[in-house]
């Protein structure tokens, strides 16, 4: 499924360009356009699903964290964070679940 008015869907179907970091069957991995630290992968589900809150089928989150660890084992990253913006109110600004990969810099915690 894609939303075509969706700017990721876009991306993933190279309508809209990105730096690409890593492809599997079920997501597309690239780097942030404004990073937050020197590695600011953002992995996205090849399915269009805006958001945890709107993803009823687990399989979704499965193959976008097990994107997250390949792109993590391709960069040869062993310390990295994994955020998600779930709605608005914490920061979210495009509404296909996105998981942002983060690393390369300290992480404090807790984040702000
Ligand atoms: P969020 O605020 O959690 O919804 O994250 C959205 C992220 O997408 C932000 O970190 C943006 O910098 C990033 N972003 C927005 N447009 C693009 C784009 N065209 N290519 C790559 N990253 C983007
Ligand atoms: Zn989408």
């Amino acid at each position: 499924m894609t939303a075509s008015d969706c700017l990721f869907c876009k991306i993933i179907a190279g309508e809209i360009p990105s730096q690409k970091v890593l492809e599997g069957d079920h997501f597309y991995a690239f780097h942030d356009i404004d990073p937050k630290a020197p590695v600011h992968v953002l992995v996205i589900p090849k399915r269009h699903t805006p958001s945890v809150s709107d993803t009823e089928d687990p399989q979704v989150f499965a193959d976008a964290l097990a994107g997250v660890r390949a792109v993590a084992k391709h960069l040869n990253l062993e310390h990295y964070r994994v955020v998600v913006n779930n709605g608005t109110g914490a920061g979210q600004t495009v509404f296909h679940l996105h998981f942002h990969l983060i690393a390369g810099r300290a992480l404090h915690w807790p984040p702000g």
